[in-house]
């Protein structure tokens, strides 16, 4: 994917490569016959996934989440088919860069496939921060809540991807929407976890919005196609219905984690249905 231009930032989406969900678990209560026409499922049901971390570019070099890292052990490996023969290193180097130039890491929250790749292990078997000169910004509550898990969302949370985080010293915990550098901010959305947060980037009268779990892909912009995982879907809702008005009426351009095709889109009103535009 080419970058993005956004005033005078760029936006790089790149890729951790792909892994698999069960695709009920990915739409919730909406019936298969409806689901397995826009996302077909392999023969356990499960549907493709990107991983698909962001780089805002500007005067500060950002990474919005980091996919899944290559700490994932056999049997995980297993469930969820991770398919990463091109992974981030790959794209950290075909956009130019390498690790040492991030700045700053954001977390929209703290599950697997989205904070696996914040850490990584050294030659002496040592989990560290993978990104040697960056900060790594993440949300109180997802911090509390990722360290005391509880049944519904233990198989998400592996304590490896972020408290070496603390350990070395590199953690900020944020308690509110801040603004992290000039036209960045972080936007709570909670619904898929208490403490989810979305990623506002402002650049030249132009907003773009990596918009996380609250729209995982282009198939979960109809109101009620929200994922199982989801903690508290009746918060998904309500907050997918507010932004979905916003984002049409303001053209924000929004990027999708976890869409298989689409990294990046506009939403278009046709006939009164939502639709991505593929930007
Ligand atoms: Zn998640």
């Amino acid at each position: 994917m080419p970058a993005l231009p956004l005033g005078d930032l760029e936006l790089l989406p790149l890729s951790d490569g792909y892994f698999a969900l069960d695709g009920g678990a990915m739409f919730g209560v909406v019936p298969k016959p409806l689901w397995e026409r826009v996302a077909p499922p392999d023969a356990r049901n499960r549907i493709r996934m990107a991983m698909r971390p962001l780089v805002v570019r500007g005067r500060h070099t950002l990474l919005i989440d980091a996919g899944v890292g290559d700490k994932v052990d056999a049997k995980a490996g297993g469930i969820y088919g991770f398919d990463r023969d091109r992974h981030l290193a790959h794209a950290l180097a075909d956009a130019g860069l390498t690790e040492d130039d991030i700045d700053i890491v954001v977390a929209t929250h703290l599950h697997f496939d989205h904070a696996g790749g914040f850490t990584s292990r050294g030659r002496d078997g040592r989990v560290g921060p993978r990104f040697p000169r960056a900060r790594y910004i993440v949300r109180r509550q997802e911090w509390d809540d990722a360290l005391t898990p509880h049944e519904r969302n233990r198989a998400s949370y592996f304590n490896e991807n972020y408290v070496p985080l603390r350990d070395a010293g590199v953690l900020e915990l944020v308690d509110d929407d801040a603004e992290v550098v000039p036209g960045v901010h972080l936007r709570r959305t909670g619904g898929h976890t208490r403490g989810h947060q979305m990623i506002t980037i402002e650049s030249g009268g132009r907003t773009a919005v990596f918009v996380a779990d609250l729209i995982p892909t282009t198939a979960h912009v109809p109101l009620p196609w929200i994922m199982g995982y989801d903690l508290y879907p009746m918060e998904t809702l309500e907050f997918k219905r507010a932004f979905l008005r916003e984002a049409l009426d303001r053209e924000y351009l929004l990027l999708f984690e976890h869409d298989p095709v689409t990294a990046a889109g506009y939403l278009r009103e046709r006939n009164g249905k939502l639709e991505v535009e593929p930007a």
